[in-house]
Formats: C-alpha cells, structure tokens, sequence
C-alpha cells in the first residue's frame, strides 16, 4: 500500500464487485483518489460469467439485472446494460410424488392459479384457499407460506425446496423474506419480476463492470483482513469494507452462511441456438433430485453457438452466499457486533456496503444504491 503523495483524501475500497466497483466510480468522477483492493484476480464479484467452450455460463448462480430505481438505471444504462429481458421461471412439480413414473409437470413460477386449475389437485387446493386468512400470517417460513397459498400448494413447491435450498426446515426459518420471495398469482403475469427495467447483456455482467471501474485504479490479487488495520489507516482517510466481516475480521464461520455449488457441464448441440433444458432457470423443488434448480444461461444470452452449459445448483456448498436470516436474528447481531469490532479497529472511518459486508440478500440494484450512499456519506463526512 502507497503512502498518500498529494492533498487529494485517499479512499480505499475492499472488493470489485457491484458495490466497490460503483463506490469507486462515484469518488473517483468526485476527485478522490481511489484504490479498490481485489483479492480475486478478476473483477465483477458475484454476478461474474465464465466462458466454458466458449459458452457464456454463470458459475454463481443466475443474475438477471432488475430494477424500479430511475437513478441506478440511468447508472447501468450508462455503462452499457440495456438490452432488455422478460424473466420467466419454470418449476418441475410432481403431483403424485410417491408414483415412481410420475414424470413430472412444468408450471410457472411463481405459482398462477389459470394453471393450478387445470390441475387435478385443484379441489383440494381451492378448498384451501378459500379458508385462508386475509393476509398471511406466522413467525416462521413454512406458517407464513401456509398461511399465504394453503398446505398443498406449500408441498408441491416450497417444502422440500426450502429444505434442500437452507439445510433445515422451513419452521427454523424467519418468516421475514418470505413476502419477497413466495407468491400465489391470479394476475397471469408470467415474469418473475415486476420492475420496470429488466436486462441481461449477451456476453454477461463483466464488461459492464469493467466499464464502470475503467477510470478506477484497482489492485486485483490482493486479499485485504483486519490484520492490514494499521497499514490502510496510514495510507487512506478512509476504508470502505464490502468484504464478509467474519473473513475480514479473521474468524470464518462466526457468521452462518449458505452456499451453493454450480456443477456446470458443456453439452454440444447441432444447432448453434440450441438449448437442452425448458427455460433459463428451472426450480426442482422436489426431494428426487438434490439440487434446487438448473439453470441455462443461453436461454438469456441468445448466443449463437453449437454449444450449451447447464448448471446444477447444489445447495451446501462451504460459500458466503446467502445469509441465514433464522427466526431469532442472532447472525444479524454478530455481523453488527463484528462490525464494530473491526471499526474499533482502525484509525480512520470504515464505511460498510454491499450483500457481504451488511450480512443481507440484496439484489445488484440495491448493491448499486448501497454504493451511492456510501459514496454520498464519505463526501459529506470528509466535507465536514
Ligand atoms: C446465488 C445467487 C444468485 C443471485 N441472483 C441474482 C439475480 O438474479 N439478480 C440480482 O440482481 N442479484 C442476484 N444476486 C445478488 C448479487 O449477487 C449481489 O447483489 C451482488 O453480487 C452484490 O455485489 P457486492 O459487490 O456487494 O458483492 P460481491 O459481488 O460478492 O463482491 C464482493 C467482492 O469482494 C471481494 N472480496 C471479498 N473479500 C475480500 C477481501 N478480504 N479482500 C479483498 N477482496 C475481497 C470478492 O472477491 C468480490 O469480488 C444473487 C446472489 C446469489 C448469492
């Protein structure tokens, strides 16, 4: 780390995903002098593609940019994100999940009840329905969900999902993001999301990350953690930290996290816009098979080439990828207890942003308004 030269106020930045990469942007067009500290040895972060065979595939998972937010779309637009994309996910329901030849049928999702009525648990499910307080209720995931769309329809598509997708049963789960995330539709509206801008760019998120650090001085291959407290005080007026505080703070594992595992396989195909699985992402909610869902990032791409990639998610996987938000907050407290642990730390002020360092799930447009603010909140900090 370089001793600061001039009287511009030094900020560094730990981490090139979303939040540093547009933290970093802002301060910088603001005249600061601006240092994002990488440990991997690319930037992009989480929403990173890969290229397997030359197919543009997504080894975390399925990142489809959605956002009602005019300003952060004015930001992602600017830096080349506007190709629109209507996302629309698929789910493998068993109906008699017993029945060894049950193969299966693919509904929507989220759920919509023009389709479950052509369903033969349809009764059963209308019955349900009908005795259903007006608004869900509960602590816990599965009363919450129960309470939202009635037991059967809980079975078919959230039971053993939740299960397989959090490692525990639903009722261990807080009922807090379930209104975010489990719908019964009578709308017909098939897209997943309801914002006003939807894109997926064709050759992945990467360049439009690149684009927006282009202007940002950025060491990749550096891992920063506390024990680099005083060196970052020396050289910087501040820290940004959008790193997983327990890594960062030396103790993997205070926090509990969920990760998943994309077992990515290429498949040739004959035809260059030829896929082999029904949508981009496919849930497979039910307990035969030991991953969540598949997802085909052609489906989004639309590339043309004679070539495919389909991922398995396997849910498990020792990552920091989810938080686990449990019925009793207890991870939500120690990621703010470590967070003043590690401010106590330093010498000069530590701001923290982003899905890591917050210890929340947030989407890439909230991760985008997380590193506007921060921005905004160093400028008046340093102004005052
Ligand atoms: C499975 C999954 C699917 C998702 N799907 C979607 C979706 O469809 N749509 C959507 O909008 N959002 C989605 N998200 C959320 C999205 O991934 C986040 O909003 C986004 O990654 C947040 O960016 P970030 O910069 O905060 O974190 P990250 O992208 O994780 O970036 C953090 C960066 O910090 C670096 N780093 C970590 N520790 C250190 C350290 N000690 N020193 C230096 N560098 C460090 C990391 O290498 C990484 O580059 C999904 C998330 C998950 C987990």
């Amino acid at each position: 780390m370089r001793k600061p030269t001039g009287r511009r106020k030094r900020i560094a930045i730990v981490g090139a995903g979303w939040t540093g990469a547009v933290a970093g942007r802002l301060l910088t067009e603001m005249g600061l002098a601006v240092e994002v500290l990488e440990k991997a040895g690319v930037v992009g972060g989480h929403s990173r593609v890969e290229l397997l065979n030359g197919v543009v595939y997504e080894p975390n998972g399925a990142h489809i940019f959605h956002t009602s937010d005019p300003v952060v779309n004015r930001f992602v637009t600017a830096h080349g994100l506007s190709r629109p994309y209507d996302h629309k996910v698929l789910t493998e329901v068993y109906l008699s999940p017993d029945d060894a030849d049950d193969e299966g049928c693919l509904l929507s999702w989220p759920p919509q009840v023009s389709e479950l009525k052509e369903l033969p648990v349809w009764p059963a499910v209308e019955r349900e329905l009908a005795g259903l307080p007006s608004r869900p209720t509960g602590d816990n995931f599965e009363d919450y969900v129960v309470s939202m769309m009635g037991r059967t329809l809980y079975d078919l598509f959230i039971r053993d999902y939740t299960a397989k997708q959090w490692g525990r049963p639903a009722t261990e789960l807080s009922a807090r993001f379930a209104p975010k995330r489990v719908e019964l539709r009578t709308d017909d509206h098939r897209g997943l999301f309801r914002d006003r801008w939807q894109y997926f760019p064709p050759n992945g998120i990467n360049e439009v990350i690149e684009s927006v650090l282009s202007v940002v001085a950025v060491t990749l291959n550096t891992e920063v953690t506390i024990d680099d407290a005083d060196d970052l005080g020396r050289a910087y007026d501040a820290v940004v930290i959008t790193a997983a505080l327990d890594d960062f703070a030396g103790c993997p594992g205070e926090l509990e996290w969920r990760g998943i595992e994309m077992r990515s396989h290429y498949h040739p195909t004959n035809d260059p816009g030829g896929v082999i699985t029904p949508a981009y992402v496919t849930n497979r909610p039910s307990a035969r098979v030991p991953h969540t869902r598949t997802v085909e990032t052609k489906h989004a791409t639309g590339q043309r080439i004679g070539g495919t990639v389909v991922s398995e998610e396997m849910p498990g996987a020792p990552q920091n990828h989810y938080p686990v938000l449990t019925a009793d907050g207890v991870n939500e407290r120690r990621n703010a207890e470590l967070a003043g642990w590690i401010t106590a730390r330093f010498s000069i002020p530590v701001y923290f942003a982003g899905r890591l360092a917050t210890y929340r799930y947030i989407n890439q447009d909230e991760a985008i308004a997380d590193a506007m603010s921060v921005a905004a909140r160093i400028l008046t900090d340093l102004a005052g």
